[in-house]
């Protein structure tokens, strides 16, 4: 069972060497009595959120640190190859948690398993806009944004797999949706592909405030916030009285060993803002309300999907990597094995 392990913990940005592919053993049956299931693993996802838990916290975060030695876990799409679980059975294509190598025991299906019920989209689709981050988007964007038909929205890292799904939710809602993206290709993704009204590229602006002056001259209403630093300074000047910040994420700061300080905060008050950050865990129980919904934008061509797969558990620690130097164009996943 060849795997993909953590070799130490990181500071900074983290490097191939910090990880390691190596072979297990593993028995492909599950233990007698047990619950649990055996899956070999199809696609697993990459995430910004993995680089905290590769860092050792005294306090503990919200997920779990990994354990140096021990195989890096995230998200993935697999197959059920043995089971102890009434509810699953050989055979069965499932979403969930998993170990990035070929197969993994998951010792408790319920809850982290589901079953996947749209199988006439590309089985990919479950690392991304049929799971967790198209969950973030809807979640993060109709619970906590909660939008208006015909409000201003900023999305930075737009082109991004959250990013990608909240600027076209925008577009279903009737607002006026702008994008940033750290290069030109994706910014054209971003008109072109996604809908997006306007985007601009923010590693050529010099001024980000003036570029978002220039794109929202009546302000901002929603900004729904993926990168933290640089960009929410210069966000915050530019919203209107009473607008919403959403924090989904922050992934400039991850590999910072001291955040950068957002002077801006002062605008909170000033304009009556509200910002509210959520984690997508908040939203499991609407999650097949919202598989439904998406499946039916999928189909309908109302949203589209942009995906980056990498071949093979060799290729997943520089994938991981790319997340944070914006290698990845779309949603970022590493194919295992196809059936
Ligand atoms: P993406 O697919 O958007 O990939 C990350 C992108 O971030 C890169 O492609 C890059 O795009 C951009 N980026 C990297 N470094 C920086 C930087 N220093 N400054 C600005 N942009 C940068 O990832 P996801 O869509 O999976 O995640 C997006 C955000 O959502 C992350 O912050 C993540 O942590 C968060 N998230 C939060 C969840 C929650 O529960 N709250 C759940 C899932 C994700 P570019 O080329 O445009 O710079």
């Amino acid at each position: 069972n060849r795997r993909v392990i953590l070799k130490r913990y990181v500071t900074g940005l983290p490097s191939e060497d910090d990880m390691e592919v190596v072979t297990a053993k593993t028995t492909l049956a599950v233990p007698a009595g047990s619950e649990a299931v055996m899956v070999k693993n199809l696609y697993v996802s990459c995430d910004p959120y993995m680089r905290g838990r590769m860092t050792r916290h005294e306090v503990p975060s919200y997920v779990p640190d990994y354990v140096p030695g021990e195989v890096i876990t995230n998200c993935g799409v697999m197959k059920v190859v043995s089971s102890g679980h009434p509810d699953f059975k050989d055979g069965d294509l499932v979403w969930g948690v998993t170990g990035w190598e070929e197969y993994t025991l998951v010792n408790n299906p319920k809850p982290y398993l589901h079953k996947i019920n749209y199988p006439e989209f590309p089985l990919s689709y479950y690392t991304g806009v049929l799971g967790i981050a198209g969950l973030t988007a809807y979640g993060g964007f109709f619970e906590v944004s909660k939008p208006k038909k015909g409000d201003y929205v900023f999305v930075s890292a737009a082109s991004g797999a959250v990013g990608q799904i909240v600027g076209q939710l925008a577009k279903i809602t009737g607002c006026y949706v702008v994008g940033s993206a750290g290069s030109d290709e994706k910014v054209k993704l971003l008109k072109t592909k996604f809908g997006f009204h306007d985007a601009f590229n923010y590693k050529k602006e010099l001024d980000l405030e003036g570029a978002l002056k220039r794109c929202f001259p009546d302000g901002i209403d929603i900004y729904f916030d993926n990168v933290g630093g640089a960009m929410l300074d210069a966000v915050l000047p530019n919203m209107r009285i009473g607008g919403k910040i959403t924090i989904c994420g922050m992934i400039s700061q991850y590999n910072l060993e001291r955040p950068d300080g957002v002077r801006n905060l002062f605008y909170l008050f000033a304009k009556s803002l509200r910002m509210e950050g959520f984690l997508v865990s908040n939203y499991i129980a609407i999650y097949h309300r919202y598989e439904k919904e998406m499946a039916g934008y999928l189909r309908e061509g109302k949203v589209v999907y942009v995906e980056d797969i990498v071949e093979g558990l060799e290729a997943a620690p520089a994938a991981l990597i790319g997340l944070f130097t914006g290698r990845n164009v779309g949603k970022q996943l590493v194919t295992i094995a196809r059936e």
